[in-house]
């Protein structure tokens, strides 16, 4: 994290922003993080590069339209205590830092995260946290998220897993994360022995949104990762000019199970403040999960979901199969064919 560009000077400095690029507004904002491994990944010979994207800030992000919340996905409604989010019956997510190795320009809790953000919960806010959670006997699987709970040395995060472990009720420990694609180095024996400290069946969602972020580094770290017992899953963003493309997120998913990911979420774009420049709709959204399905095998499909605005929980908007159901149900094929199914017969 040391080497990462943080400010526009950095970015102005590396020759990924021109001289006088007018970004300190939107420094001013949200925060900027570019890793090395990121850095190595920017094609400046493209202007529409899909990694640069997602990492250099543009003067866009100063558009705020009068949908786009400070709070798009609702967590704070759903915070009992500090750094706890209980918006479903038996999970939570545990927030113990607002620390990110990136920011990302489409970040959904980029009010939260970044140096002006809500920090690292103190020790008497991560008793209460760990108190909450034990105290709540239907909590069966515990999301660390964030920020990024990977940005936490193993020494501390051994610590917050050896205090889960306590927690007989707590069957799932799950990580998300961007660490192993931006900053690769960070996994090695000692995070994977922390991340599994709980004793717990733990999976690590892999955050990653273009096939380029699938680097040799990355794969090596997957490679540990598993190696150490930890089931992998990915999320990913659907977002206009970097993945909303057939064969963009064809590649992405193949990907990921090549490595072993098992393809779980591909998010419709959040209404984070300054991120329309971002936004597909969701028609398109549809139609690109339509096209992946017909394409590619059964393993390679993400569930596509939306986090309905306010904190209500998501909602999967894949395109259904069944388009009508007159007596008979129709449904629609992979080529766009469509076949009547028959109603169950009396019994
Ligand atoms: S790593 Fe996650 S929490 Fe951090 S800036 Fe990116 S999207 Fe936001």
């Amino acid at each position: 994290m040391s080497d990462a560009l943080k400010t526009v000077g950095d970015l102005e400095a590396s020759g990924l922003a021109p001289a006088h690029s007018g970004l300190d507004a939107v420094a001013k904002k949200y925060a900027i993080g570019i890793t090395p491994a990121v850095l190595d990944l920017i094609d400046r010979s493209d202007p529409t590069d899909p990694m640069a994207r997602q990492f250099v800030p543009t003067r866009a992000e100063l558009v705020t339209t009068p949908d786009e919340r400070v709070d798009p996905i609702g967590d704070l409604a759903h915070s009992p205590v500090t750094g706890i989010v209980h918006r479903y019956p038996d999970r939570v997510l545990l927030k113990a830092v607002h620390v990110c190795p990136v920011y990302c320009r489409f970040c959904f809790r980029r009010e939260m995260v970044g140096p002006q953000g809500l920090g690292t919960l103190t020790g008497d806010e991560l008793d209460a946290a760990i108190a909450y959670i034990a105290a709540h006997t239907e909590i069966w699987e515990v999301i660390l998220t964030g920020g990024d709970p990977l940005v936490l040395s193993p020494r501390r995060l051994r610590d917050l897993m050896e205090r889960l472990a306590e927690i007989e009720h707590v069957r799932i420990v799950r990580f998300h994360t961007r660490v192993p694609v931006v900053e690769p180095e960070r996994i090695d024996a000692a995070m994977v022995d922390a991340l599994k400290a709980s004793g717990k069946t733990t999976y690590l969602a892999v955050h990653a949104n273009h096939p380029r972020e699938l680097t040799p580094a990355a794969r090596a770290g997957f490679d540990l990762l598993l190696a150490g017992g930890i089931a992998l899953i990915s999320q990913t963003v659907l977002l206009r000019g970097v993945n909303d493309s057939v064969e963009t997120l064809a590649e992405l998913m193949r990907g990921f199970v090549e490595n072993r990911i098992r393809p779980y979420y591909l998010h419709h774009p959040d209404l984070a403040p300054g991120t329309g420049h971002f936004r597909v709709s969701i028609a398109e959204g549809q139609a690109l999960v339509a096209a992946l399905r017909g394409r590619i095998s059964g393993l390679c499909q993400p569930t596509y979901v939306l986090d309905i605005p306010g904190g209500y929980g998501k909602a999967d908007i894949g395109a259904t199969s069944i388009v009508g159901s007159d007596g008979c149900f129709t449904v629609r094929d992979w080529q766009g064919g469509e076949h009547a199914y028959p109603p169950k017969a009396p019994d």
